[in-house]
């Protein structure tokens, strides 16, 4: 099916965009275009006016410093897959990067359209809440910041109001003795998260002293898991305690369960600690380096 007709503007810098956005109402920007292309064409949204963000320079790029990690909302997947910077700092992001969809879908989907559309089936919100993120919004009015946690409200709902841009992504850059991991049930055909698990561990003289785990793909929004958290805290963390903590996880889930033709919420829920269990061994093997 087609779009329906819209009118489309490209902008050239943030502080353009922000006008634009500010002089149409209901208009909706167009960065990757991997999530909007499909929604326009399927007649789920009809926006008058598109705006296209997607070569706008200060919203590329990938820098370090001051203890922060700083990712440009334009970044691609496949950037982000391939980053030392990210690599080193946020191996949780890198690996739910890279599975993302397949390389067409990675060299042209943005971290901040991902984040934006809030698909429940997403792979970098899990990742970035684990990751202990924060996002810059801007707007004509000014720039706010927001935790990533706070940002996902519900299904495709975010606290981003119609006249904000979501410029970059912070993250808190790898400190001593911290890892992270990201581990997915991908669907077959569309590798969209079935269940995508993401955790951060911090190991202080071989007892884990923080734990961050965030489940995606069966909820509506990025679930944080505090039971499995609580009862890695203080551990050794051995096969055995991770794998006594992850079983924890059915439990933190709620009743905030989504299940398909392809996996029940039953299934689902009954499952999810086998991917709990990987990404907090893989993060905690990460913890010696
Ligand atoms: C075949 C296929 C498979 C996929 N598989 C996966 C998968 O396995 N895992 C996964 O996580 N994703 C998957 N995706 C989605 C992919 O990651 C999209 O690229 C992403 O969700 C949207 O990013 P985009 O840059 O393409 O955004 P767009 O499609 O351009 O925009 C998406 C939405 O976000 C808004 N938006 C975009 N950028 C901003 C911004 N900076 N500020 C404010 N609002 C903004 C737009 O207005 C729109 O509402 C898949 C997509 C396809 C087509």
């Amino acid at each position: 099916m087609f779009a329906p007709e819209f009118s489309y503007h490209r902008a050239s810098s943030i502080a353009e965009a922000g006008r634009l956005l500010a002089e149409h109402p209901g208009a909706k920007v167009l960065a990757g275009g991997h999530s909007l292309i499909p929604i326009l064409k399927l007649r789920l949204a009809a926006p008058a006016v598109v705006i296209d963000i997607g070569r706008i320079p200060e919203m590329k790029g990938i820098a370090a410093g001051n203890g922060t990690v700083t990712i440009g909302a334009l970044t691609t997947h496949a950037e982000l897959a391939s980053s030392e910077i990210v690599r080193a700092n946020a191996r949780a992001l890198a690996e739910a990067a890279a599975q993302i969809g397949d390389p067409a879908v990675r060299n042209r989907g943005t971290i901040g359209g991902n984040v934006a559309h809030a698909d429940p089936a997403s792979d970098l919100p899990q990742a970035l809440v684990a990751l202990g993120a924060t996002f810059r919004l801007t707007s004509p009015e000014g720039a706010r910041s927001v935790a990533a946690e706070d940002f996902f409200e519900g299904l495709m709902t975010t606290s981003l109001r119609e006249d904000e841009l979501l410029t970059s992504i912070e993250l808190p850059a790898a400190g001593p003795g911290r890892g992270s991991a990201y581990a997915k049930l991908a669907h077959p055909a569309s590798r969209y998260a079935v269940i995508g698990a993401a955790a951060s561990v911090t190991v202080a003289g071989g007892k884990c002293t923080a734990a961050s785990v965030v489940l995606g793909g069966l909820t509506s929004r990025p679930t944080r898991a505090p039971s499995v958290e609580a009862s890695l805290v203080g551990q050794t963390p051995s096969e055995a305690v991770i794998a006594a903590a992850a079983k924890n996880a059915a439990g933190d889930l709620g009743d905030d369960l989504m299940g398909d033709i392809y996996a029940s919420e039953e299934y689902r829920k009954a499952v999810a600690h086998v991917w709990v269990r990987r990404a907090l061994a893989a993060a905690a093997a990460r913890c010696a380096g």
